[in-house]
């Protein structure tokens, strides 16, 4: 039997209408969409169509969007641009970012910024007050993300925006694992400036977009050609942008009924990982509908990561970056969960290849393995 893939927070398959619209633009119209030519025309015109296609997935005008290599790259380019412009002050971000959030964050100390981490409560959950009394202090940038790529918890982010507004600051919202999973959108949750990114959303790896508020003025981080408005230099990767744009309307369309489906195998999932004395982080807390986030205490992620490897699951332990890397997860560690659980943790993220019939052998597998490996233990003592 074919491996079953439960790992769609760290990338997804690209769909095969999005690889169809993308082909003809690795095949015949191959043109630069700089040039003046018929194949230069061509090219800019499916760029254009892309990039009102990304803006309407998230209620945003097409001049708002900005391509980009990826959510790594927005997110850089966002926090890098807008320090450049701005005195140092303080920047506040949440204790559960993504490395593309906090490690730029961090290299903002050299220039002079204070970086304050707001903290989340047992859930996940973004801490309002510990928020408001952040803000207190001159603030330039705050960066919260829609949703979590470990733990699925989902941030009230327009809250969050109209403090950081009544103080002054900027607002961005790293909305990465959010697009596709949840209604997104950029008016209404009230940000200067969000992350995107394709390969999430069932479309090409090495693309992304930063939607910017009109106003909002930053500093380019890659100079060369006005490419991109003069954001972002680098001729276009006119197939990756139409792909982008394609899986950017896949998304919208498909949302509704995705949402329930997933909604439905997680439930399933998780009423079955209880049943196994799994404890459920993040639970209680609003969450994507396709994330369950467990922990078997006794038995370590990594172990039951490459157990069901080789049972024909691909699951994940903390999060997709971080993994092969021992310690465990600082998201999980912010939640107030003790370091051993944390060792413990696994990721499954559903994803629209998912059937229920799946999550049944799943849970027997797993059963499987748990009796495997505590037997193991036990010969081991
Ligand atoms: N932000 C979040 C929340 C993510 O989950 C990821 C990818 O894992 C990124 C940003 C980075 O996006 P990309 O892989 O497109 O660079």
């Amino acid at each position: 039997m074919s491996p079953v893939y439960f790992d769609h927070n760290a990338t997804t398959p690209l769909d095969e209408s999005v690889l169809q619209a993308m082909l003809p633009f690795f095949r015949e119209h191959y043109g630069n969409a700089s040039s003046r030519h018929e194949f230069g025309r061509a090219a800019r015109q499916a760029v254009d169509d892309a990039r009102e296609q990304v803006a309407d997935a998230v209620g945003a005008h097409p001049s708002q969007v900005y391509f980009v290599s990826g959510g790594t790259e927005a997110n850089n380019l966002l926090i890098k641009g807008v320090a450049a412009r701005l005195k140092p002050s303080q920047v506040a971000v949440s204790a559960v970012e993504h490395p593309s959030v906090t490690v730029p964050v961090q290299e903002l100390r050299e220039h002079g910024w204070k970086v304050r981490r707001l903290a989340v409560d047992h859930a996940g959950r973004i801490d309002m007050d510990e928020a408001k009394s952040a803000l207190r202090e001159p603030t330039g940038l705050m960066s919260v993300m829609l949703a979590n790529n470990e733990t699925g918890v989902i941030q009230d982010v327009a809250s969050l925006a109209e403090l950081a507004r009544s103080a002054g600051a900027l607002v961005h919202t790293d909305a990465v694992q959010a697009l596709g999973k949840m209604p997104v959108n950029f008016a209404t949750l009230n940000v200067h400036a969000m992350t995107l990114s394709a390969h999430k959303i069932y479309g090409p790896k090495g693309m992304g977009a930063l939607i910017l508020d009109k106003r909002l003025d930053i500093k380019p981080q890659i100079t060369g050609g006005g490419h991109e408005k003069g954001l972002r230099a680098g001729t276009e990767n006119v197939p990756a942008i139409v792909g982008f744009g394609a899986a950017c309307m896949l998304a919208s369309d498909r949302l509704a009924q995705s949402s329930f489906n997933l909604e439905q195998m997680r439930g399933r999932m998780n009423q079955g990982l209880r049943t196994m004395g799994a404890i459920l982080f993040g639970d209680g807390a609003e969450r994507l509908p396709n994330t369950s986030y467990f922990a078997l205490p006794g038995i370590e992620g990594e172990t039951l990561v490459m157990a069901l490897d080789r049972a024909g699951y691909a699951v994940a332990s903390g999060s997709a970056c971080s993994s092969g890397g021992a310690d465990p997860s600082p998201v999980l560690l912010s939640m107030g969960v003790e370091r051993e659980l944390a060792r413990c943790a696994v990721r499954v993220s559903l994803g629209r290849g998912n059937e229920m019939s799946q999550i049944e052998r799943f849970l027997q597998a797993l059963q499987d393995e748990i009796f495997r490996l505590k037997k193991l233990a036990a010969i081991a003592v």
